[in-house]
């Protein structure tokens, strides 16, 4: 093995999770099965080194395109290590030294086309004690992080890194096989096990809100994973926020997609979400924020009202705000900028976008002064005119991305500067005369003066005009086909002055930009704070705006259990259904009354209905306005949906078996101060099974928990229980029949509804003529029997089958096949077949023929 291969494996073997770029000269290589991983997943051509049996996989990419290939692994899931030669090869004798000098992950990235403007790149680490897990997150790209304590079981430990919606974790390898098995089908989601949490003196101050040692450790695992991956040091992360899960809303990672809060459930798109009607933002770290607040709606009356008056008076000053939100839109990412700046890469041009954002501050303050808006943070606003005066003056203003080769700093910035520069023009410039002065003296019309690498300025003369050139004083320097090329001690000298002046010139530049940046470094945390107000701006002026937009209102947040909509509406849906189409419906829940069935026609509107109220909820609790014509709202602790999901055959689990998880964290952890929706519950199982388990359910909450509760069923014997629990109302869904077909009026009527209309929706959806026909028939043979859930009945599997009111479900119901002692026709049959066998006189071709 060559000494070259012995240091890769020395170094591998501490990079052993990761793809290893190993720098040799103008390329990175991978070798063994890093280079497989690589060859594949990038498509590029794996070759080899080496002869015979000990050839080694191998293959590379240039280094002035090696970001491109890292980028790809890194969206793929993968880490790298990027290994470079900290030796100057000509300086050594033997193997240069090389160090791995950044490791890339998809949750550590702080300069990447991966980062999206408008989304926070979460690293969570966490932490197990007892009976207590600390969590610790952390988007090194803006510098915030924060950590939650979970006083719980595992199961909320998992619910929280779910909700973190982060790209990696890092965790002790006690919970190793625990989190492997919860997130193995979690693709987008990197799991690193460390087992370092032991202090850092160094970052000791970005933990002076955290006293619990579970979060401490959590921290610190976070941390220490920083320091291995980035190998520089972290100026730019800001104190750790401490959250506690009891000042948010609680909802579960099955709600928020549920409730299609940032993305669709199917599509798992922006569009169609709630996040794309309410996120007007201008600024990409308003668009952070806003998804921030999403996911942690209030519980605090006061945090929330406090929200509420300032959109109220944006929402008043129409003029004023556009304004503002005109001026935003210029301020480029400071958070992101100030992250840079701190980290040490960022550039001139980066700079330039500072230097602009803050030049409109004056004008947003002047702005929020007419606006007369008094919370402490929007009249601090500083202006930074001394950071602004120092930028103006200093670097240009379309400065190269290039720190190394000039061009970026502006005339008279510096004297020692302009004097390289002058230097370097008059010596261009009097390169620029020699031409027309050596064509004079020499009266050589075609002679030129050029440049090359090589040789420098020349003098070029054609070969039939060297004769006339006098003796003596041209140096011939090199030879063509068709001419001469000459030098003069007066252009070497020229030349000389030139080069010495654009080294020193690009070599003080690059001093000068990096004396700059050291002092914008100081401005950091306030640049920080400062990003905060204008993301906190940004978002309260779009809820101002999307109010006044799409007519919502201000809820009125009660500390009670009330909650009076009156004429509320979907907020998603209303957008994407024609203009004033959209049927708006009260809702009216108390103590008294705080359960609600709901049954009428698929399709009919019950679970938009439902999703209304959950989405007004969440949208008061994060301090905007709702889509109705007046609201009191309470605020709920905790919201939980049991909504049919189109994720629940991609995890891999049964549909009644997720069905039925979801509805177990509802009656586990649902408060009186809850609210919680359930779609259809039952449905996955067969009807009495599913009616049983129904009104079982339904019992359970009105007994031992009084949780707001929104209940959807096709089961029409459900309707009864109104009868026996007080606080149960029974609603429907209105429709009217026409010419035979069904119109959905959408609108919610109190009473249970007359009759289910499922057979109606099946022919809507085109099953054949006479499957619906002999269903109506069947349905009023049915009609003519009394039933009732809760009485013993008995029903043919014919009859269940025309009850169902699904048209997908009754196709389903006709795969099933009727078992006898457990077993189908088919299988009967091949049990019987197998028995009537004579094993001692068969052949091969009888049974085939069997
Ligand atoms: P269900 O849950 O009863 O099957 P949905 O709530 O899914 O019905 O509603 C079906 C469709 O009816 C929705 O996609 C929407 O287009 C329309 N819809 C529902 N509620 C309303 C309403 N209040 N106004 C107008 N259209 C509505």
């Amino acid at each position: 093995m060559t000494p070259m291969m012995k240091q890769y494996l020395e170094i591998k073997e501490h990079y052993q999770d990761a793809i290893l770029f190993f720098r040799l000269g103008d390329f990175y290589e991978m070798f063994y099965e890093d280079a497989q991983t690589a060859a594949k997943e990038l498509e590029i051509t794996l070759t080899g080194r080496g002869q015979g049996e000990d050839r080694i996989p191998m293959c590379g990419v240039p280094h002035h395109s090696a970001d491109n290939y890292m980028t790809q692994l890194i969206d793929k899931g993968y880490k790298v290590a990027i290994c470079e030669q900290v030796e100057d090869p000509k300086m050594v004798k033997g193997v240069v030294k090389r160090e791995v000098t950044k490791l890339l992950t998809p949750g550590t990235l702080m300069n990447s086309k991966l980062l999206s403007e408008r989304e926070n790149n979460f690293l969570v680490a966490i932490a197990v004690a007892d009976d207590t897990f600390g969590v610790a997150r952390c988007d090194l790209s803006t510098g915030e992080s924060d950590v939650t304590l979970i006083n719980g079981t595992l199961d909320d430990l998992l619910d929280e890194i779910a909700t973190s919606r982060s790209k990696e974790v890092v965790a002790p390898f006690e919970v190793e096989e625990l989190l492997n098995a919860s997130f193995a089908h979690n693709r987008s989601m990197l799991i690193s096990y460390r087992q370092y949490e032991e202090p850092l003196d160094e970052y000791q101050h970005l933990l002076t809100n955290i006293d619990h040692p579970v979060l401490q450790k959590a921290y610190y695992r976070l941390l220490h994973y920083l320091v291995e991956t980035q190998k520089q040091s972290l100026h730019h992360l800001q104190q750790a926020t401490f959250l506690s899960t009891d000042d948010y809303l609680k909802l579960d990672i099955h709600a928020k997609r549920n409730l299609e809060l940032v993305e669709t459930l199917r599509e798992k798109k922006k569009q169609g979400s709630l996040l794309s009607v309410i996120d007007q933002t201008v600024t990409s770290m308003g668009g952070r924020l806003m998804r921030q607040w999403m996911d942690r709606p209030l519980v605090r009356p006061r945090a929330i009202r406090e929200r509420q008056e300032i959109v109220e008076q944006f929402y008043h000053a129409f003029f004023e705000r556009e304004a503002l939100r005109d001026l935003l839109k210029e301020v480029y990412d400071i958070e992101r900028l100030a992250a840079r700046i701190a980290y040490g890469s960022v550039n001139a041009r980066e700079l330039v976008q500072l230097k602009r954002s803050l030049k409109k501050l004056p004008d947003i303050k002047a702005q929020l002064d007419s606006l007369a808006i008094n919370k402490n943070w929007l009249q601090s606003i500083e202006t930074y005119e001394t950071l602004v005066h120092l930028l103006t003056n200093s670097i240009v203003e379309d400065p190269p991305i290039s720190l190394t080769d000039g061009g970026i700093l502006i005339d008279g910035y510096n004297e020692e500067l302009d004097r390289y520069r002058d230097a370097s023009k008059n010596g261009k410039q009097w390169i620029a005369q020699l031409e027309q002065q050596e064509r004079e003296f020499t009266g050589i019309r075609s002679l030129k003066v050029g440049y090359n690498k090589v040789f420098g300025y020349y003098i070029e003369v054609s070969r039939a005009n060297t004769h006339l050139l006098p003796e003596g004083r041209y140096e011939r320097k090199q030879t063509l086909t068709n001419a001469e090329r000459y030098i003069t001690p007066e252009l070497k000298e020229k030349e000389a002055l030139i080069l010495e002046a654009e080294e020193s010139l690009t070599e003080l530049e690059y001093q000068l930009f990096i004396d700059i940046r050291t002092i914008v470094q100081e401005y950091v945390p306030s640049l920080q704070k400062l990003a905060t107000e204008i993301s906190e701006m940004d978002v309260l002026a779009s809820f101002a705006m999307v109010a006044e937009k799409q007519q919502y209102v201000k809820p009125n947040v009660t500390e009670t259990r009330q909650i009076d909509i009156i004429q509320g509406r979907h907020p998603v849906v209303e957008t994407v259904i024609q203009r004033g189409t959209y049927v708006e419906n009260d809702i009216d829940l108390t103590d008294e009354r705080d359960m609600l069935l709901i049954t009428g026609p698929n399709m009919g509107g019950k679970s938009t209905y439902m999703r209304q109220l959950a989405l007004s909820a969440i949208l008061t609790q994060i301090g905007s306005f709702v889509p109705a014509k007046k609201a009191t709202m309470p605020i709920f602790d905790r919201i939980f949906t049991r909504i049919g999901a189109a994720d629940d055959l991609a995890s891999g689990q049964s549909t009644f078996m997720v069905e039925m998880m979801e509805t177990k964290d509802a009656l586990t952890k649902a408060t009186a101060n809850s609210l919680i929706i359930l779609d259809e519950i039952g449905r996955g199982t067969s009807t009495y099974d599913g009616m049983a388990l129904a009104q079982a359910i339904i019992e359970y909450i009105h007994e031992s928990i009084g949780a707001k509760t929104l209940f959807s069923t096709h089961y029409h014997e459900l309707t009864d229980l109104a009868k026996s629990i007080p606080t149960l109302r029974n609603v429907h869904v209105s429709a009217a029949e026409e010419d035979g077909t069904v119109v959905f009026l959408h609108q919610i009527i109190e009473g249970a509804a007359d009759r289910s209309y499922g057979v109606y929706v099946a022919e809507l959806a085109g099953l054949p003529d006479s499957v619906t026909k002999r269903a109506n028939e069947l349905l009023l043979t049915f009609e003519a029997k009394p039933t009732n859930a809760t009485q013993q009945h008995t029903v043919t599997h014919e009859e269940v089958a025309a009850t169902y009111e699904e048209a997908e479900q009754l196709s389903l119901f006709q795969m099933k096949e009727e078992k006898k002692d457990g077993k189908t026709k088919k299988e009967q049959s091949v049990l019987k077949a197998l028995q009537e066998l004579d094993l001692l006189h068969v052949t091969p071709f009888d049974i085939i023929k069997k």
